[in-house]
């Protein structure tokens, strides 16, 4: 399993431990400064990957051996430091990373692996990888596995996350500990030199950081949509008649605005492209940055869509509840009540049965479209896509569903609109309001399909660029390979 490594793990180094280790058949040794929740965990991973592992502690009679796996050896951290051949991992705190100076003799030439994470962000301190080589200045310090969790270590390759990030100034020792990672089932990722220790040291502390503004975003629509819709059928009808509609807050409010927010958000996902277009038109040129807003919500297109989803995904949930209710039985009671009282025999009106199954129909349509479009977005399903095929889907495809859920409103609102009871307080009713957005982005896209524009677009795409960006001096246009193209993904 060792064999590629470049630099070999058994280094031959001879252990000068009192006591000789048992030469157990199996890899090279490695040692681990600690012996806590990490260090146990490591020892787990190291010894089902086939390496010997020796523990050092402060205090090793005091440990339960059984918290070890068989084959750990565990001694104090002089022996441990001798025992390693090559790697060793300091797992303790940073704040007692002092209290290991006297190994300093020991530890000079080897490989030092410093797992530990930052306590807070944005510190602007020295990264706890760059102290600890200023205590070590002999040993080739390497900053990796702090990503990982103890538990994830202890998962085993099939469960738990397997990136690794690595960096060291010492080009060799961080081969060795790629390799190292390798061979536990990690994949590895060399992230440069220790100046980026900092980096990985806060990576565990981020907390979902592409989705900060998507999901504010979203849920500043949902208290829009949500106030307005309390507003208008509860608050407002309450203070002026003492109508008491409390109870549809929980479900039939959420039900209404759940698919406002979802159509807005998704047409949030493809408002970026038709602006990003728009600024290449009008630039003549693909060669010149967006503004930082732009790239920002271009690269945030994902998170929105699968956002969009789930809002759906939910309005589907409430929609299938909302006869469960049991105000929805006395309705419908009341409504046979009504139309015994008035002998109707037949109350069904065509033009509301074919709305109903049109709207529903698109509604279904839209939801399996997203989906699909959902399940594309994931890497693992995405990656097996060529370019073509991931632009006609995400593009394609999430016009598709944009149409439907348009539609989907649309056959809802049926004629409502046109009604002056829709309009109590003066106020619209709200699906008017969700859908301005989007169908000002169809509009949009239906406008930048004009074959003018399409085939203007199409050649500032393939690096044309218009008299004004050429070069004074020989008016030449630039080369099409000056510059990758600007991140536009589809329009
Ligand atoms: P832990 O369970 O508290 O273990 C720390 C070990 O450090 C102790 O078992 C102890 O070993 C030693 N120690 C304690 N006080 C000490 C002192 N005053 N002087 C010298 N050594 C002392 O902590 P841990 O969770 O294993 O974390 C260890 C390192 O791994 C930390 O830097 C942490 O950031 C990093 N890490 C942990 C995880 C995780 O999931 N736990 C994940 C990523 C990174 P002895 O008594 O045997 O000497």
């Amino acid at each position: 399993m060792q064999n590629d490594m470049k630099t070999p793990l058994l280094a031959g180094a001879a252990s000068d431990a009192s006591e000789p280790l048992p030469r157990c058949p199996g890899g090279p040794v490695i040692s681990i400064i600690g012996s806590g929740d990490f260090s146990r965990s490591l020892a787990i991973r190291l010894v089902a990957c086939g390496f010997r592992v020796v523990v050092g502690s402060r205090n090793p009679n005091r440990i339960d051996r059984g918290l070890f796996p068989d084959g750990v050896d565990i001694r104090s951290q002089k022996e441990a430091v001798d025992s390693a051949e090559r790697v060793v991992f300091a797992a303790v705190y940073p704040e007692h990373y002092y209290t290991l100076v006297g190994l300093r003799r020991q530890l000079a030439g080897k490989v030092l692996v410093d797992v530990s994470s930052a306590t807070r962000l944005n510190s602007g301190e020295q990264s706890n990888a760059e102290k600890l080589a200023e205590l070590f200045p002999e040993s080739r310090v390497v900053k990796g596995f702090n990503v990982i969790s103890a538990w994830a270590l202890q998962a085993g390759v099939h469960d738990g996350s397997r990136q690794v990030l690595i960096c060291s100034d010492c080009s060799t020792s961080k081969d060795t500990v790629l390799q190292l990672a390798r061979s536990m089932g990690f994949s590895p990722m060399d992230v440069g030199g220790l100046c980026q220790s900092r980096d990985i040291e806060e990576a565990p502390l981020i907390l979902f950081p592409s989705w900060g503004g998507p999901i504010l975003t979203t849920f500043i629509l949902f208290l829009f949509f949500y106030g307005y819709n309390s507003l208008k059928h509860i608050l407002l009808p309450y203070l002026d008649k003492g109508q008491n509609n409390f109870h549809q807050l929980p479900l039939v409010t959420m039900n209404e605005t759940l698919p406002a927010v979802a159509l807005v958000t998704l047409a949030l996902v493809y408002l970026p492209g038709l602006v990003a277009a728009v600024f290449q038109l009008c630039r003549g040129t693909k060669y010149k940055r967006f503004p930082r807003w732009l790239d920002h919500w271009l690269c945030r297109r994902k998170q929105l869509g699968l956002l969009s989803f789930l809002c759906v995904v939910l309005h589907a949930v409430y929609s299938m509840c909302l006869t469960l209710r049991r105000a929805a039985g006395y309705t419908l009671l009341n409504a046979a009540y009504h139309q015994v009282k008035a002998d109707v025999e037949n109350s069904s009106v065509g033009q509301q049965v074919w709305r109903s199954d049109l709207y529903l129909s698109c509604g279904i349509l839209g939801f399996g479209v997203l989906t699909l479009l959902a399940i594309t977005s994931l890497p693992s399903v995405g990656n097996a896509f060529n370019w073509r095929e991931f632009t006609f889907v995400q593009s394609g495809l999430g016009y598709t569903a944009l149409t439907l859920s348009i539609m989907h409103t649309l056959f809802f609102g049926w004629d409502f609109a046109f009604f002056p009871v829709a309009y109590p307080y003066y106020l619209p009713p709200m699906y008017l309001l969700a859908l301005i957005l989007p169908c000002i982005v169809l509009v949009g896209r239906l406008f930048l399909a004009l074959p003018c524009l399409t085939l203007r677009l199409a050649k500032i795409r393939r690096g044309w660029e218009s008299a004004r960006h050429w070069p004074r001096n020989n008016q030449e246009p630039r080369s099409n390979e000056a510059d990758p193209p600007q991140n536009v993904g589809d329009v």
